[in-house]
């Protein structure tokens, strides 16, 4: 279960996240401090004590009730938790990565158009005990519409204190950003002020063994958005060894053994030398999403291109998704309008006939899906996690999709790029589950 406070039209609640059964449950802010002071440390009559030191009188007969729905919902867990609050382990870089030569996506360059739209995107900002504090001292007289600073951040799940957890939303974007699209945060003390994991975005860096490769998220239109020459900015400038990779930006490292399809394992070299020729590839074809789709073959069996499942099960988890949104954001909330968009396609593409043209040849190379793949494949994204013919499957069935977006009225605004808007939605909405499904 996770609890997500929001102010809306200048209304304060909170929603839970039913994970399990796909549901959210709005609750009055008073109900969700009585409700975090059920945290298993407790007996009824301490959690009207504690309730009470956060301001929110309660009775036993009204904890009673909140506890036995949530047991309806087999939501309650018996027991304090056992972890600690404020500890947040963080991955040591190992001594070689420090020694590796950082190599960025090269010609790369993007410009960032300032207005907060990233932190307009995601379901959840996660800020570590360190985020917290300085958050707390970069605006201490800060009120986010109207919540005051004890009640900013609500658990990254359940209800008791845990390590990282989420600021409070407004309107559907972070509380902390400014109605001119600027970062409180960083307008008050600068970008070192700002949550881990906010100055680091959309930067990604990825060791293969042999060097650091620096790449960026291609989840927001800034990023897949061609610059002119000359303009923007690169990514990593400045950065030579893997010692140089500022600590706030994490450095993955491929597995030893890397996963092509059911039955077969290769090294980090294979996928090196393989994303390498695909990477190549890239610069010389004219459909991008077919190349992809053709190098998954070449690396395991073939397999005939097809949108059909896939399509299928996106349609209902992002259905679902946008439903539960809209029972607790305002009509116009961007990440909401990015579901229409989506679902609205999905619903086009259900029809055979239009599956078979959005997967139709394409003469010419796009420049938005060249940056989209040179950024995925640099980066070596998902493929530590996943089989790597899966994730090039991925990538072409994502093009396709996105290039059906495109024909599809729906964009929530005229800077929206179909494949940022995608890519956002199934890695900050939880519908990147859908290959699996
Ligand atoms: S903390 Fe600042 S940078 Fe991070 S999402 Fe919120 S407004 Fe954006």
């Amino acid at each position: 279960m996770l609890a997500r406070r929001h102010v809306s039209g200048g209304r304060e609640f909170v929603i839970l996240h039913d994970e399990a059964r796909g549901e959210t449950l709005e609750l009055e802010a008073a109900a969700w401090a009585v409700l975090s002071c059920a945290d298993g440390t407790r007996d009824v009559e301490g959690i009207i004590a504690a309730a009470t030191r956060l301001g929110a009188r309660t009775t036993a007969s009204v904890v009673g009730e909140l506890l036995a729905a949530l047991a309806e919902r087999d939501a309650l867990v018996d027991g304090a938790p056992d972890h600690e609050p404020d500890v947040v382990r963080i991955r040591t870089r190992p001594a070689r990565v420090l020694d590796e030569p950082v190599v960025a996506l090269p010609g790369f360059r993007y410009a960032c158009d300032g207005t907060g739209g990233c932190c307009r995107s995601y379901g959840s900002v996660l800020l570590t005990p360190g985020d917290r504090d300085r958050a707390r001292a970069a605006l201490p007289e800060h009120a986010i519409a109207g919540v005051p600073m004890t009640r900013w951040f609500t658990p990254d799940r359940g209800s008791a204190p845990t390590p990282l957890s989420v600021p409070v939303t407004v309107d559907g974007g972070c509380g902390f950003l400014g109605t001119d699209g600027l970062c409180e945060i960083h307008r008050k003390v600068g970008l070192e002020g700002k949550p881990r994991a906010c100055s680091a975005f959309p930067v990604t860096a990825c060791s293969d063994g042999v060097e650091v490769r620096v790449s960026a998220m291609p989840e927001c239109a800034c990023v897949l958005r061609p610059v002119e020459e000359g303009e923007g900015d690169p990514l990593g400038e400045g950065w030579q060894r893997g010692a140089d990779v500022p600590p706030m930006l994490i450095i993955d490292t491929l597995p030893e053994s890397i996963r092509v399809d059911a039955s077969r394992t290769e090294s980090p070299a294979w996928l090196r030398a393989a994303v390498s020729r695909t990477l190549r590839a890239l610069t010389e074809a004219a459909d991008l999403a077919q190349t992809c789709w053709q190098h998954a073959d070449a690396w395991s069996r073939p397999k005939e291109a097809s949108l059909g499942a896939y399509v299928e099960a996106l349609g209902r988890k992002a259905k679902d998704a946008m439903r539960r949104r809209s029972t607790y954001v305002a009509a116009d909330d961007w990440v909401l309008a990015s579901m229409q968009w989506l679902v609205g396609t999905l619903h086009f593409l259900g029809e055979p006939a239009l599956q078979a043209a959005a997967m139709e040849p394409t003469q010419a190379t796009d420049a938005v899906e060249l940056r989209y793949l040179q950024c995925v494949l640099w980066g070596y994204h998902g493929f530590g996690s996943r089989a790597a013919v899966d994730v090039m499957r991925e990538h072409a069935i994502k093009i396709w999709i996105a290039r059906a977006m495109a024909e599809v009225p729906l964009a929530p605004s005229t800077h929206a790029i179909p494949l940022a808007t995608l890519n956002m939605l199934l890695r900050g909405h939880a519908l990147s589950r859908a290959w699996e499904s």
